[in-house]
């Protein structure tokens, strides 16, 4: 084994040039991808596209960056910027606020690092802090920063892992510190006399990874941020401190950003790095030959549905086979358990061609503790490791790149991730190889078919309203709580704020005094940023109460329900026990040859209507939902063939929502007037359902993500066909309530987008959503156009 790991040590800025040690050159990604295809009779890949590689454009050192700061870059192997670093830098040192959105390692740190330590240089007394969303990369840039050595910065991590010993230290003596935005809320804000000298020399506000601040986990940080700049006035940094955002490549970055900030923002989003060319496969798993259980008779019955491969299967090979071939490749899925199964998997079958060889791949996602995260980065900059399979791009560390190879397995759900996933690939002067293997849904099914989706459509723009009154009112009653709420306050916070409060002061939790409002309450309020998750379940071994890690409550009744194969770190255990009181699983050792998957059901029931408009044979309605979601059963499969030996049922409570929903019912006899038979009444529905979710962004500034729906041809409040969109947030989140307000306008666009789009029987553009929990099944797309017409010719413009 000669290979050696893609992962530099706490490199400075990342750059591709300096993030690659040694490690045997890929033949070409050309020839890896003949052999990998060559594995299949049918030849699986629909679609390759060449991203030509770019060459770097270097910018000189600005005027104003001192030598000190040159020379140590130079001694981690930068020895000049490119153009769009020394150009943010450039605006940022002047004082402006800018964004920089530039693609996956094209050195987006040293644009912020720079103005930022040149400053440090320059005010022996300014401070910075650094936000981002996950403690890795706070981790992984706190060694970026340590390592350039730059006297009297004592940069530090200060998170909810920093031991209180350590606490005052940092607040005192730090003049950098690495947090995330959670603790800025819980932790750094209301605490913010504490903070007073760091707040009033803060020079700069760092924002890495922003465009994760989205729908309405963005909102709330839009608002901690106007808190923080608050209290930076309140203790004498009146001209408030610059912020520098850096972004994935995203739409429109300036407006996100200036939305996050509540500022004017300029983006610099020209990308002048060098880049490896790679070159991107469609690749679609082929279909099993029909079991011969059922293929005896002879006739090919309509039940003899074709089944493909299973995507993880595929990505389990790929990785083996790129391992195999001395290729360093990361398999990114989008579960934890899939990447657990995919690493498994792969291990399983290098140890059946080379024993010993299956060590070289591991799983690496949230969860893991702490030293054993460390362990893996350990084992992967030593070159110990050569596949990993990962859950999700941000909990990598950003010196994770350069690598040969990217599997991804199932599309990502928007571009921008694609991007992103696939960015990790490609060290500069050789080619690499990206994969994007297809689920077996509709959605990958239309991608790998229609390439121009993929390689031709522009990124997401990022999705974020900070006037949502939702998040507005506990974000006031936060910021009241820290510190009287002043006239001045009303502008910073912005549209709907003056109504918000008023509201609060209406409800008891504001007192109005003539310098101003105040909370009345002794404790503060509690508002979760990242919204119903859940407290985290511990899973603990039986035999020897060891502490395994730690799944999030949300999806606890998903992976640790009685009976359920918990994956970890390759070991295989069962769960004997879920107590959702104490927030604890027991398990134990265990290696059954099947799978666990579990099955839920979601109903809704209206609890109140707040408003409706009566237009003849349809009704819409704004009102109060209970959505229940329920882990009601599940499936053993057979791991090596995915067989289903049996389905079990389960005894778990169901976890209620409480939101906002609109919905409109239309009466059976305009269906049928419109020519739609009953029997295409769910699936014309349910059409509507997605094509109405997938528009709403359009005019209530959310996310899709954020909103759920659900349609039936009969339900039991409404008795009546009914399509429902509601809020996924507790107590709604205003988008509901903005797509009743527009209704008319928010259907008609529908409707035009699913009459305009040029497919036949639907597809992701229209009518398919990636979020299903149905399976996009059934769909019927000229029914759906049917039924938003009987919609639109009733209800009032
Ligand atoms: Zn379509
Ligand atoms: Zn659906």
């Amino acid at each position: 084994m000669t290979s050696a790991a893609t992962v530099s040590a706490g490199s400075g800025p990342e750059r591709p040039t300096d993030a690659v040690t040694a490690g045997p050159p890929l033949a070409s990604p050309g020839e890896l991808l003949r052999r990998l295809r060559q594995r299949h009779p049918a030849d699986p890949v629909t679609h390759v596209e060449r991203v030509p590689p770019r060459i770097g454009v270097p910018a000189p050192w600005p005027s104003w960056a001192p030598e000190e700061l040159r020379a140590a870059y130079a001694r981690r192997g930068v020895t000049t910027p490119w153009r769009h670093q020394a150009e943010a830098a450039g605006l940022a040192y002047d004082r402006r606020h800018v964004v920089v959105a530039t693609g996956t390692a094209s050195g987006k740190s040293l644009a912020y690092q720079l103005p930022a330590l040149a400053t440090l240089l320059a005010d022996p007394r300014a401070t910075v802090l650094y936000l981002t969303p996950t403690k890795a990369l706070a981790a992984d840039q706190l060694r970026a920063v340590a390592a350039l050595e730059i006297e009297g910065v004592r940069p530090a991590c200060y998170d909810g892992d920093t031991p209180r010993a350590e606490r005052e230290w940092i607040r005192r003596h730090s003049r950098f510190v690495l947090t995330n935005p959670d603790m800025l809320h819980h932790g750094i804000l209301p605490g913010h006399a504490q903070w007073s000298g760091f707040l009033r020399r803060l020079a700069y506000v760092v924002i890495d990874e922003c465009h994760v601040y989205r729908g309405v986990f963005g909102s709330h940080v839009a608002h901690v941020l106007r808190r923080l700049r608050r209290q930076c006035a309140r203790y004498g940094r009146a001209d408030g401190p610059t912020f520098v955002l850096a972004s994935a490549t995203s739409g429109d970055p300036a407006s996100a950003a200036g939305r996050l900030t509540g500022l004017r923002v300029t983006a610099v989003t020209e990308d002048t790095s060098p880049r490896a060319g790679v070159t991107f496969a469609l690749w679609e798993p082929p279909l099993l030959p029909p079991d011969p259980s059922t293929a005896g008779s002879g006739e090919p019955g309509p039940e003899l549905t074709q089944v493909r491969r299973s995507a993880l299967r595929e990505t389990a090979d790929l990785l083996a086979d790129t391992v195999a071939a001395g290729v360093r490749t990361l398999a990114f899925v989008r579960s934890r358990r899939g990447a657990e199964v995919v690493a498994t998997s792969a291990r399983r079958s290098l140890d059946e061609a080379v024993p010993g060889l299956g060590d070289r791949v591991a799983a690496y996602r949230a969860g893991y503790l702490r030293e054993e995260r460390r362990e893996l980065e350990r084992a992967l900059l030593h070159g110990e490791l050569l596949g990993l399979a990962s859950t999700n791009a941000l909990e990598l560390g950003v010196d994770l790149i350069g690598l040969d190879a990217v599997v991804i397995c199932g599309y990502p759900g928007t571009r921008a991730s694609l991007w992103q996933q696939a960015g990790r690939a490609g060290r500069s002067g050789q080619e690499a190889l990206a994969v994007l293997v297809a689920r077996d849904d509709p959605l990958d099914t239309y991608l790998v078919h229609h390439p121009e989706a993929v390689f031709g459509a522009p990124v997401e723009a990022t999705v974020l309203d900070p006037a949502n009154a939702y998040v507005l009112g506990p974000q006031l009653a936060c910021a009241a709580a820290e510190a009287p709420l002043t006239a001045a306050d009303l502008e910073l916070f912005g549209d709907g704020t003056k109504e918000a409060v008023a509201a609060l002061v209406e409800a008891g939790a504001l007192r109005q005094r003539p310098t101003g409002w105040y909370w009345r309450h002794r404790e503060r309020p509690e508002v979760d940023l990242r919204g119903d998750g859940g407290a985290p379940v511990c899973v603990v071994e039986a035999a020897t109460g060891r502490l395994l890690g730690t799944v999030d409550g949300g999806s606890a009744h998903f992976l640790l329900h009685p009976g359920a194969v918990y994956l970890h770190q390759g070991a295989s255990y069962v769960v004997d026990s879920l107590d959702l009181d104490d927030g604890c699983a027991l398990v134990h050792p265990e290696e059954p040859d099947w799978s666990t998957h579990a099955r839920d059901v979601t109903s809704l029931s209206v609890v109140s209507v707040r408003s409706y408009v009566d237009a003849g044979p349809v009704g819409l309605f704004l009102g109060e939902v209970d959505v229940t979601s329920q882990v009601v059963s599940y499936q053993r499969r057979r791991i090596a063939t995915g067989e289903v030996i049996d389905t079990r049922p389960l005894d778990l409570p169901a976890r209620e929502l409480r939101t906002v929903a609109v919905w409109f019912t239309l009466s059976p006899g305009s269906l049928i007037d419109a020519g739609v038979p009953p029997a295409d009444v769910p699936g014309a529905l349910h059409a509507a359902e997605h094509a109405a979710i997938g528009l709403l962004p359009l005019i209530a500034t959310c996310d899709r993500w954020d909103i759920g729906g659900l349609s039936t041809a009969v339900h039991p409040d409404t008795e009546a066909p009914t399509v429902f969109v509601y809020d996924g947030h507790s107590g709604g989140a205003g988008f509901a309530e903005r797509a009743y307000g527009m209704a008319a306008s928010w259907l008609r666009a529908t409707r035009d987008a699913i009459a305009e789009c040029g497919c036949e029987t639907g597809c992701p553009s229209c009518v398919q959503s990636p979020k299903c929990g149905n399976g996009n099944n059934p769909l019927s797309k000229p029914d759906a156009i049917r039924v938003l017409d009987v919609v639109l010719t009733n209800l009032p413009q």
